[in-house]
């Protein structure tokens, strides 16, 4: 299947995310929450064959758009994907991803002793690094497992 074969199967209005780098889009799907019972249309391609990429995913998910916060994470594990915002069966906006330079408030540390665990109002804080993230208060470096530690808010 071509790119252009992907895009042009519809959705009405909600997002699609592209150039998902391959065997990300069930983390992709965690970073948002997504376990099947909200009852949204969810369609995930897996390993599909891109110029790009090699092997990519794409998850396309009915009557939703991604908050920014979101869209940092997913870039984090999907550095070349792109977020295409469908209305009305339209393309409206099409934007790729943007490494962050840091995150907050959306990641739990798994340090049992970091600070942002011990029950004091401090917002977790994370640095992008090439590794992954880094806990700007213990040091703790998240690698793969990014979508294990979602915040559920
Ligand atoms: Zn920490």
């Amino acid at each position: 299947m071509s790119d252009r074969e992907l895009r042009v199967s519809k959705i009405r209005n909600g997002t699609v995310i592209d150039h998902v780098t391959g065997g990300q889009a069930l983390n992709v799907l965690s970073i948002l929450g997504i376990d099947g019972s909200e009852g949204l249309g969810v369609s995930v391609v897996l390993n599909v064959p891109s110029d790009r990429l090699g092997l990519k995913d794409v998850v396309k998910v009915e009557d939703r758009e991604l908050s920014q916060s979101e869209v940092d994470v997913i870039s984090l594990i999907a550095p070349e994907a792109t977020i295409n915002i469908i209305r009305e069966f339209d393309v409206v906006e099409k934007n790729r991803v943007d490494r962050p330079e840091t995150v907050i408030g959306l990641l739990s540390c798994p340090n049992r002793n970091c600070i942002t665990n011990a029950n004091e109002p401090v917002e977790t804080k994370f640095d992008v690094v090439d590794e992954g993230v880094r806990c700007t208060y213990c040091g703790t470096i998240i690698r793969e497992e990014l979508a294990t530690h979602i915040d559920p808010e």
